[in-house]
């Protein structure tokens, strides 16, 4: 049954904001196509009053002892884990991804990053360097200071507490954008957050569309630090609105990740990963392996049998325990048909290619698990990232032509490499330009490991103990101790 939908105002200074213009976006639920929800519209003025509530809230938080904000944010994480269905179901409702990724959001990924940047606040160092009798030189390691971070759609807690988590813990205050699409968890958490003891103005969340605030927001000069998840496109705009303001910026952007299969591989696990790797969330996930290369010797079996497994693969929404949920829009479910078309002129079509017979599936944004095979590199649905449930198949004669295939791309997010020869797992891990490498899996990747992205996929680093430093100033104070033998 459908509920009634849910109005969601903006939470600024610890308070929620309805906006100045009266406008209101509306949020669907994309498994039903239904509407779940309204925020405002917010648009400049919106801007300033939490870009002015967080220079407020850095005062305070960057004053406060750092073990009492490592106990705020372990407060936080705990709080999380402990609403985590609560949480995973607005996740669920807002993004049609399944209610086990929900959960796993909350417990093991958002929920374990502020419960690891709680016990980095209080373990940020300098480094000291001594010229005996004549200078002692240190470095004082400050917040960058009011931080905007703008988040995409898909598993908005899951890529908001990458950057939210790290920011807080240097005693950053933090300004976030979500998507227009799913807004709603991230504003939930704010609110949750503070109640967990963040200073009002800490942690602020503002909506509004790409016309009215996307175009205001990275280029506002009250911003010290500017932290991008999303497209390659938009990135690069918004790297060009910030570029007056000399912001410290990370930027996360999108990929095109190989996914490489050796006649030396396990085969049943390449084949559960290679499902995993494009189909989960509707392959709506950055690091998707979007495109399979498979060593020519084992292709015809191998793509035989993916195909067999795509067309067992469970399509749902949250509660059907599916692998495959709805894509986010109407729009998107579109944009995808229309990749679809153009890979019908380029490849050859194996599987799906449109929209799942299911009568109970007709009102949702679903699509079928869709594989191209023989796909020249560079074709369109090769070389363009999809964000949907779309694989391209390219084959490859030995390790040099798979190096020379997986690394011409313009992207280097992520990539995966099968085989049971540990030498060639090494030497691919070497020899790929992206940054992340799966061996013999798809997907975990330990949060205590630092990565950062190669090429388009952008710059700055993400996860582990070397993120923090993206949130720190290096001051280096030099004091003179004696005389100096360089005066
Ligand atoms: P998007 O680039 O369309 O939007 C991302 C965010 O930017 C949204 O909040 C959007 O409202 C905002 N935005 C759009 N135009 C803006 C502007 N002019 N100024 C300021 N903000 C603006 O991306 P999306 O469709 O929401 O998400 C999918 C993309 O995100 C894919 O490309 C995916 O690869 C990428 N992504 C990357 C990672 C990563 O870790 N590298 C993780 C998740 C998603």
């Amino acid at each position: 049954m459908s509920q009634a939908p849910m109005t969601l105002d903006m939470f600024i200074h610890g308070e929620w904001h309805a906006g100045s213009s009266g406008d209101r976006i509306e949020v669907m639920n994309p498994a039903k196509g239904e509407l779940l929800a309204t925020v405002p519209d917010g648009g400049q003025d919106e801007i300033d009053r939490a870009v002015e509530s967080a220079h407020e809230g850095l005062a305070a938080w960057r004053a406060t002892h750092p073990r009492q904000r490592s106990k705020v944010l372990y407060q936080i994480a705990t709080t999380l884990q402990e609403r985590a269905e609560e949480f995973a179901t607005l996740y669920t409702l807002n993004s049609g991804s399944s209610m086990w990724t929900g959960l796993w959001t909350m417990n093991d990924v958002a929920g374990r990053r502020f419960e690891y940047y709680a016990g980095m606040a209080d373990k940020i160092r300098g480094d000291t360097f001594v010229t005996p009798g004549e200078y002692l030189s240190y470095t004082l390691r400050e917040p960058v200071g009011v931080t905007g971070h703008i988040i995409p759609w898909n598993g908005p807690l899951w890529i908001g507490s990458r950057t939210i988590a790290p920011a807080l813990a240097a005693g950053n205050a933090v300004v976030i954008k979500p998507s227009k699409e799913a807004p709603l968890t991230l504003l939930k958490f704010a609110e949750m957050a503070t109640e967990c003891g963040l200073p009002p103005g800490v942690l602020n969340v503002v909506t509004g569309r790409g016309s009215t605030m996307g175009d205001r927001f990275a280029g506002h000069p009250g911003f010290d630090g500017i932290y991008f998840t999303g497209s390659t496109a938009t990135g690069r705009r918004i790297m060009e609105q910030s570029a007056g303001n000399e912001v410290h910026s990370v930027m996360e952007l999108g990929g095109k990740s190989p996914n490489i299969v050796f006649e030396d591989c396990d085969m049943e696990s390449a084949l559960d990963g290679a499902i995993m790797a494009i189909f989960a969330n509707s392959g709506q996930i950055c690091v998707a392996g979007s495109r399979l290369l498979v060593q020519e010797s084992i292709h015809d079996e191998f793509v035989e049998k993916l195909v067999a497994r795509a067309r067992d693969v469970k399509i749902g929404g949250p509660d059907a325990g599916a692998l495959m949920g709805p894509v986010i829009t109407a729009r998107q479910k579109e944009r995808i048909l229309d990749y679809i078309e153009s890979g019908r002129a380029e490849a050859e079509l194996v599987t799906g290619g449109g929209t799942p017979p299911d009568p109970e599936l007709q009102d949702g944004y679903f699509l079928e698990p869709t594989i191209f095979d023989r796909v020249p590199n560079g074709a369109r649905i090769a070389r363009e990232e999809i964000f949907g449930p779309v694989l391209s198949v390219t084959s490859f004669v030995d390790q040099d032509e798979a190096v020379m295939l997986a690394n011409d791309t313009d992207y280097g997010l992520a990539s995966a490499v099968w085989t049971e020869n540990l030498m060639r797992a090494h030497q691919m891990a070497e020899a790929i330009e992206a940054g992340q490498v799966y061996v013999n899996h798809y997907y975990t990747a330990a949060f205590e490991i630092s990565r950062s992205s190669y090429k388009a996929s952008g710059h700055g680093i993400s996860e582990g103990p070397d993120a923090i430093n993206e949130y720190l100033t290096h001051k280096a104070v030099s004091i003179k101790t004696g005389e100096s033998s360089w005066e």
